[in-house]
């Protein structure tokens, strides 16, 4: 029997926004497989920075209890060679985390198990529906806006072990985030393609020295490094969200920079407002009701994709006017209560969080 709504793409958007929508009593078929074989120890490393919204989010789906998560009760921003730091801490914010880090592939192996045990139908070859919605991930086929930099991503080992401090750092060469993973960190760190490259066979000894010469000693001593990889990094937004019965949330819609730790916050909260809009809709493929969820995704999205364009060119370059200028920032941004407070409920719910 067809569906009334056609998920394509099983990663973590598609599989929440299948959970969300078949609790509200709509007939669903997510077209994908589990990315990665339960229990595997050959899955790819990437650390996901989790808002408090995104807790909520997974929480109301019933697949936070089973997620292991390491909270982060602090971030704190730098950048070397120059003044000016602040420190967000999760008070200001009026949150018990300003995050979670959690490893994709087991949030990716937790959501398929919950769409398992929730009886939604899977299948693997597209299907047609009323509304077919793309959660594939990033298109090759959108325009990108290439930053001409990849993402070195590895796990690292510090004296004293990791606490639930996370750590971003603003080097002229790129942006360098260490994220606690459990008693490790994670670094995601911004580089020209060439030197991720020389980065990723370096052998440990000269990589945890270049790591403590871009960081400084602030998290510790780096002892030793696990499984480097790099990641290309660009951006592309879809220029429409919706089509003729048909919609895109998630990568499929926008793909950001790491830097600040929104694609997958964002998509998140994508699948969430497709879900509420969909609940009640009698054809969801229905032009008024997409246009709908076009027009309730276009503050945030608009907004998360100008922040992180602008955290990942900003601090680039060694220009000491501009230098000075970050630097006054940062410490601005450090005395001032009230924009820490919002900077910081920017960053977890999204346009919402706006006055
Ligand atoms: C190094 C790095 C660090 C990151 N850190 C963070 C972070 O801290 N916080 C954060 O919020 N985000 C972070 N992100 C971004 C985050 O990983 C993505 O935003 C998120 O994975 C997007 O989820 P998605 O489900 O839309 O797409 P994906 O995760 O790409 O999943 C799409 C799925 O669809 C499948 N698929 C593709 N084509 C088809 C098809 N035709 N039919 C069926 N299935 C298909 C794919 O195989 C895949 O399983 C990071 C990204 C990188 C690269």
């Amino acid at each position: 029997m067809q569906a009334e709504v056609a998920i394509r793409g099983a990663g973590p958007v598609g599989c929440v926004f299948a959970l969300a929508l078949h609790a509200s009593g709509k007939s669903v078929v997510l077209q994908g497989k589990r990315p990665f074989p339960e229990n595997s120890n050959q899955t790819p490393l990437r650390p996901i920075a989790l808002s408090h919204a995104s807790r909520l989010i997974l929480e109301r789906v019933g697949a936070w209890r089973e997620l292991p998560a390491t909270p982060i009760e602090t971030i704190h921003v730098s950048r070397q060679g120059g003044f000016g730091r602040v420190s967000l801490g999760a008070a200001d914010a009026g949150v018990p985390a300003l995050g979670y880090v959690v490893d994709y592939a087991a949030l990716m192996n937790c959501l398929f198990s919950r769409v398992e045990a929730s009886g939604i139908r899977i299948g693997i070859e597209p299907e047609d529906a009323l509304l077919v919605v793309h959660a594939e991930g990033t298109s090759n086929a959108l325009q990108e806006k290439n930053y001409g930099q990849e993402a070195l991503v590895a796990l690292v080992t510090t004296s004293p072990a990791a606490a639930r401090t996370a750590w971003e750092r603003f080097t002229p060469e790129g942006p360098l985030a260490l994220l606690p993973l459990g008693a490790r960190y994670c670094t995601v760190w911004g580089m020209p393609p060439e030197r991720a490259r020389a980065f990723c066979d370096a052998p440990e000894a000269e990589f945890l020295d270049a790591l403590s010469r871009a960081f400084g000693r602030r998290a510790g001593a780096f002892v030793a490094v696990f499984e480097r990889s790099r990641v290309p990094l660009a951006l592309r937004v879809r220029p429409s969200r919706v089509g003729v019965r048909e919609a895109y949330i998630g990568n499929a819609a926008q793909t950001l920079h790491p830097v600040a730790g929104q694609g997958l916050n964002l998509g998140l909260r994508d699948a969430w407002d497709l879900a509420r809009v969909l609940q009640d809709a009698e054809d969801p493929g229905d032009a008024q009701v997409l246009a709908r969820f076009a027009g309730m995704r276009r503050l945030d999205a608009m907004a998360s994709v100008r922040v992180t364009d602008f955290l990942a060119g900003a601090f680039l370059g060694a220009n000491p006017f501009t230098g000075l200028m970050r630097g006054i920032g940062l410490t601005a941004l450090d005395i001032c209560l009230p924009a820490r407070r919002f900077f910081a409920r920017r960053m977890i719910f999204g346009a919402s969080a706006l006055p």
